[in-house]
């Protein structure tokens, strides 16, 4: 029988193993922090941007923008988060998209991964944020990031599943790099995945304990302050 594992899932067992029976397993409500709401309204907005400024093939467009975050906003986001969250949001977005989109360079926005790790029978999906293609025939990935840059790691999790997505999706690419865009402060940081072996033993190692895991129990992280769980006060170890 084949497993299914997305990067998200793995990620939220990598956080708690708890939490993930919880929401994964157990499919229990779990609501998202306002920070993870910020982050993908962020998220939707360029994603929407990009895709617009690709088929009207300009290099930027402020009333498109306006546009796409007016209505997202008004649609969805204006009811889980405040007026405060607009504005910023609007504000690093907009020094963003002024000097970081190259369109010409877009080979694709949001776009799904997925590969077969045959030790484990196991599929792993998950979703670029976009792709561009580099000059002398180099890939970059980039990643959009709501958090603060001192507080992450590049040579973790996503960039070993990434990495290897990248390697495993487009081999045809002779230099490969990951750019996290952490947006609310403009900084960034960067990742070279390189050798596709390494990178695969490291994500088998996380993934079969996900897969084998049968006590899925909580353990105290540095998201626990914004996890539902202890809100809603089922989790032992949060009091
Ligand atoms: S509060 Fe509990 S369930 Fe939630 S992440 Fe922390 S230890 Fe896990």
């Amino acid at each position: 029988m084949k497993n299914y594992l997305t990067y998200s899932k793995i990620d939220t067992y990598v956080q708690c193993p708890f939490k993930y029976k919880w929401i994964y397993i157990d499919r229990n409500d779990y609501k998202r922090n306002i920070a993870s709401e910020r982050g993908i309204f962020a998220r939707a907005v360029l994603e929407r941007y990009v895709t617009k400024l690709m088929e009207l093939k300009k290099k930027k467009n402020l009333k498109v923008f306006d546009k796409i975050f007016n209505t997202l906003w008004s649609d969805t986001y204006g009811i889980i988060l405040s007026d405060y969250d607009k504005h910023k949001i609007k504000d690093y977005l907009l020094v963003y998209i002024q000097k970081s989109i190259e369109i010409k360079h877009v080979l694709a926005v949001e776009c799904q991964f997925s590969f077969y790790l045959a030790e484990l029978k196991l599929q792993v999906s998950g979703r670029f944020n976009r792709v561009e293609s580099l000059p002398v025939n180099r890939l970059k990935l980039i990643d959009y990031k709501i958090g603060q840059s001192q507080f992450f790691f590049s040579d973790s999790l996503q960039s070993w599943i990434y990495g290897y997505a990248l390697l495993d999706r487009f081999p045809e690419y002779g230099g490969h790099q990951i750019s996290y865009r952490f947006l609310e402060k403009n900084e960034f940081m960067g990742f070279k995945p390189q050798d596709k072996s390494k990178l695969k033993s490291k994500i088998i190692g996380v993934a079969s304990s996900v897969l084998s895991d049968c006590q899925m129990l909580p353990t105290k992280n540095k998201w626990c302050d914004f996890c539902d769980i202890c809100e809603q006060g089922k989790c032992s170890e949060w009091n």
